[in-house]
C-alpha cells in the first residue's frame, strides 16, 4: 500500500460506478496528467439494477463537468427532459394534485411569498401562483428551445432516461475519453492489509487488483463497506414504510404521443405510481409497502391504473418486475480506503428521484477531495461521513413531509404514516416553527443542502398545510414585491407558452439536429 493515492478502484459498473468514474477521471484529466489511475471492476455474472429514471437539474452539470454532449446523451440513452413531479392524490386521495417544479419561485429570497398568498390569493394553488413551470407541464411543453446551447436552460429542468441505457453510455465514453480502464471480472474476495485497509480485490480471471481508495458501487450487494467491513445499514422503515416496486415499461398508444415533462406521481393505498415519458415509452412502476399490501393487491393496482391511460392494451400484456428494497443507510458511508457510492451506500423510495443525485454529490465530493496521502484519507472520510448523514437524515424528512401532511384515511398505510412514532422528531418540531414562520435557511442552513427551503414550500403548501403566520410580521415593501413576482409569473408564463415547442416536437428534432456546443 503506498502511501500516495494514486490508484482509485471503483467495484460496480451501474450508474453509479460509471459516474463517479466520470467525474473524477474527467476532474483530474487521467489521460493527460500523470500520476492518478481508475480503474472500474464489473461483474459479467451481476447485471445492473435496470430502473432509476428520474433525475435532478444537478445532472446537467455532471454531464456537462465529464464532458458529454447532452445532444449524444438524449439520443443514446432514450432521455427525455423533466421540469418537476406532480403528485396526484396525495392530499385526500381525490381528484386535486400539485406541483413540485425545479425552479425556484419567482422572487424567492426578495420577497416572503407566503403572507400575500394565503392574504390575497389564498384559492390559488401555491406553486401555479408564484411559479410558471406548472403551466408549462400542464401544455407538455419543453424547458428549452430548438436554438438554445447544449445544457442551457429557458425553464430549470434535469431528465428521464433509460437506466439501462445510461451505463453502457457513460462506459462509453469514459473508457474512450477519459482514460478510465475497465476489467470485466467478478470480484471473489476482498484482502485485507495489517492495518485493516483493503490491500486488493481479488477477482476470477484477472487477479489480484491492487488500488490505494476502493469506491464500492456494487449495489444492493454492498461487497466491500458492507459485507467486507460489516457496516450496518440503519433501516428507516419505521419512517417510510416502502419496500417493495413493481415496474413496467409501456409503449406509447402513437408515435406522436405527448411526452410528458413531469414525473407524476400518484397515491394509491398503499403506496405511489411513477409514470415516466421517455422518448420510445414509458415507464411505470408502483412502490408499495409489502407490510400493508400483497403482490398480488399491488399488482392488481398497478393494472388498474394502465387499464386506464393510453395504451392500455398493450399495457395489459406485460409482466411487471418486482424489486426488493430494505430502505436504510450505511452508518457510515466511507470507512477506512473505501467509500460506499450509489446502492450499496443505501436506498429509500424514489419518491424525489435523490438517489441519482446523491451519488453525483458523492462522486462530486471524493473528487474535489481526492486525499493526496493515506494519512489525509481519514480526514476527508470524517467529513464525508458528516456530509452524507446529514443528507441522508434531511432526504428521510423530506419524503416522511409527503406522507405525514395527507389526510388520506383509506387504508391503515396513511394513517400509520401519520403515527407520531413513524414522525423524525426533528421534522415534528420543524412542522411546529412551520406553523409561525415558513420554512427558510435558518432551518435548511448548509451551503448545500440536498432539499432546500423553496422544495418544502411547494410541498408543505401543496400539500394543503395552512400556517398561522403572525399578522404583523410583513415588510412595508413586501405586498409590493410579491405582486410584483406574481405578476412576472403571469407574464413569464405566456411568454414561455408561446415560445416553447412540445417536450415531443424538440425530442424529435434532436434526433436529427444538434443543439449548439458552447
Ligand atoms: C424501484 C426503484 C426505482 C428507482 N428509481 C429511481 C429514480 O427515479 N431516480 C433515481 O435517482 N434513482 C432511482 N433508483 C435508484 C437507482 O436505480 C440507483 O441509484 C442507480 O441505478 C445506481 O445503482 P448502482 O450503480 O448503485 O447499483 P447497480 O446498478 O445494482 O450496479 C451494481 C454493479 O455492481 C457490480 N457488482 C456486483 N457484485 C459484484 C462483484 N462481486 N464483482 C464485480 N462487480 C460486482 C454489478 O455487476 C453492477 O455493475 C431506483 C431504484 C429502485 C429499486
Amino acid at each position: 500500500m503506498s502511501e500516495q493515492v494514486r490508484r482509485v478502484v471503483i467495484v460496480g459498473g451501474g450508474s453509479a460506478g460509471w459516474l463517479a468514474a466520470g467525474v473524477i477521471a474527467a476532474d483530474h484529466q487521467i489521460p493527460r496528467v500523470p500520476g492518478l489511475e481508475v480503474t472500474l471492476v464489473e461483474s459479467p455474472a451481476v447485471s445492473p439494477i435496470g430502473v432509476g429514471e428520474g433525475t435532478w437539474p444537478s445532472m446537467r452539470d455532471t454531464l456537462r463537468r465529464i464532458g458529454v454532449s447532452e445532444t449524444d446523451f438524449i439520443r443514446e440513452c432514450d432521455a427525455s427532459f423533466k421540469q418537476g413531479s406532480r403528485f396526484a392524490g396525495w392530499s385526500n386521495g381525490g381528484g386535486e394534485h400539485y406541483y413540485h417544479p425545479f425552479s425556484l419561485p419567482q422572487g424567492y429570497g426578495e420577497a416572503d411569498l407566503v403572507t400575500p398568498w394565503l392574504r390575497d390569493h389564498a384559492a390559488a394553488p401555491y406553486a401555479e401562483l408564484v411559479s410558471y413551470q406548472p403551466q408549462l407541464c400542464e401544455r407538455g411543453r419543453a424547458p428549452k428551445q430548438v436554438t438554445t446551447p447544449e445544457f442551457a436552460a429557458v425553464a430549470n429542468y434535469a431528465y428521464h432516461l433509460d437506466a439501462g441505457k445510461f451505463g453502457p453510455f457513460l462506459q462509453r465514453h469514459c473508457t474512450a475519453r477519459l482514460g478510465v480502464r475497465h476489467i470485466v471480472d467478478h470480484v471473489a474476495r476482498v484482502e485485507s492489509a495489517d492495518n485493516g485497509d483493503i490491500a486488493a480485490i481479488v477477482t476470477h480471471a484477472h487477479g489480484r487488483i491492487e488500488g490505494d481508495l476502493y469506491i464500492d458501487c456494487t449495489g444492493f450487494s454492498s461487497l466491500l463497506l458492507g459485507q467486507h467491513y460489516g457496516v450496518p445499514l440503519l433501516s428507516v422503515q419505521p419512517q417510510l414504510f416502502n419496500d417493495s416496486a413493481l415496474a413496467v415499461q409501456v409503449p406509447y398508444a402513437t408515435a406522436d404521443a405527448p411526452i410528458a415533462s413531469h414525473t407524476l406521481s400518484t397515491a394509491r393505498a398503499a403506496g405511489w405510481i411513477w409514470d415516466i415519458g421517455l422518448q420510445t415509452r414509458r415507464g411505470v412502476g408502483y412502490v408499495y409497502s409489502g407490510a400493508h399490501m400483497s403482490d398480488d393487491e399491488a399488482e392488481r393496482t398497478l393494472r388498474d391504473y394502465m387499464a386506464n391511460g393510453a395504451g392500455a392494451d398493450a399495457a395489459a400484456a406485460l409482466s411487471p418486475r418486482k424489486l426488493s428494497f430494505r430502505p436504510g443507510y450505511r452508518e457510515t458511508l466511507w470507512h477506512r480506503n473505501c467509500v460506499a457510492v450509489g446502492l450499496s451506500a443505501g436506498f429509500v423510495e424514489p419518491l424525489e428521484a435523490s438517489a441519482l443525485a446523491l451519488v453525483e454529490f458523492s462522486a462530486a465530493m471524493i473528487s474535489d477531495q481526492l486525499p493526496a496521502t493515506r494519512a489525509l484519507m481519514d480526514v476527508v472520510a470524517a467529513r464525508f461521513n458528516d456530509a452524507f448523514r446529514y443528507r441522508w437524515e434531511r432526504a428521510v424528512e423530506f419524503l416522511k413531509l409527503h406522507y405525514l401532511l395527507s389526510k388520506r384515511c383509506d387504508s391503515a398505510y396513511w394513517s400509520d404514516h401519520r403515527a407520531p412514532a413513524s414522525v423524525p422528531p426533528r421534522l415534528a418540531e420543524l412542522l411546529g416553527v412551520w406553523q409561525r414562520q415558513s420554512p427558510s435557511r435558518y432551518d435548511f442552513y448548509r451551503i448545500e443542502e440536498i432539499f432546500p427551503s423553496a422544495s418544502y414550500h411547494y410541498v408543505l403548501y401543496g400539500m394543503g398545510f395552512r400556517p398561522q403566520l403572525p399578522p404583523v410580521a410583513e415588510r412595508a415593501e413586501n405586498a409590493a414585491l410579491a405582486q410584483r413576482a406574481f405578476a412576472e409569473v403571469t407574464t413569464l408564463g405566456k411568454s414561455m407558452l408561446a415560445a416553447l415547442p412540445t417536450n415531443r416536437a424538440l425530442l424529435n428534432h434532436l434526433q436529427s439536429y444538434r443543439l449548439q456546443r458552447i
